[in-house]
């Protein structure tokens, strides 16, 4: 944990947020300025940094595994849908701990911008 970070305050509850689900590992819930019809964000539980700091296969792939369940979920599966882990100064990060953006319910552009 990191007292000064958003993500980890709302993991702990001391910020509010809609959350969608959670498990042991991960917790998602809504962005709160959404680009798009369904825009989740799932972080893991744990204080990472970003995509740079990942050293675990399995918080990895339990964040992605969490993505795709909220996609069927949210009816997105089939219709289709993004994940983008934006990455440090050019990939657009802003929070500085890892989470998966999950968009959907629009048609995507391609390249983004
Ligand atoms: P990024 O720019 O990739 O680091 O994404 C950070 C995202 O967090 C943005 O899409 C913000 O809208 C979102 N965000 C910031 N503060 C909150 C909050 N308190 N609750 C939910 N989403 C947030
Ligand atoms: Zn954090």
């Amino acid at each position: 944990m990191a007292t000064d970070c958003l993500f980890c305050k709302i993991v702990r509850g001391d910020i509010p947020a809609t959350r969608v689900a959670e498990n042991d590992h991960c917790l998602a819930f809504r962005d709160i300025s959404p680009k798009a019809p369904t825009h989740v964000l799932v972080i893991p539980r744990q204080h990472v940094t970003s995509l740079n700091q990942v050293e675990s296969a399995t918080l990895a792939g339990e964040v992605l595994l969490m993505a795709a369940a909220i996609a069927r979920s949210e009816g997105i599966a089939e219709s289709g849908y993004r994940v983008v882990f934006n990455t440090n100064g050019d990939g657009g990060q802003t929070v500085f701990h890892l989470h998966a953006h999950l968009m959907g319910g629009r048609a995507m552009h391609w390249p983004p911008a």
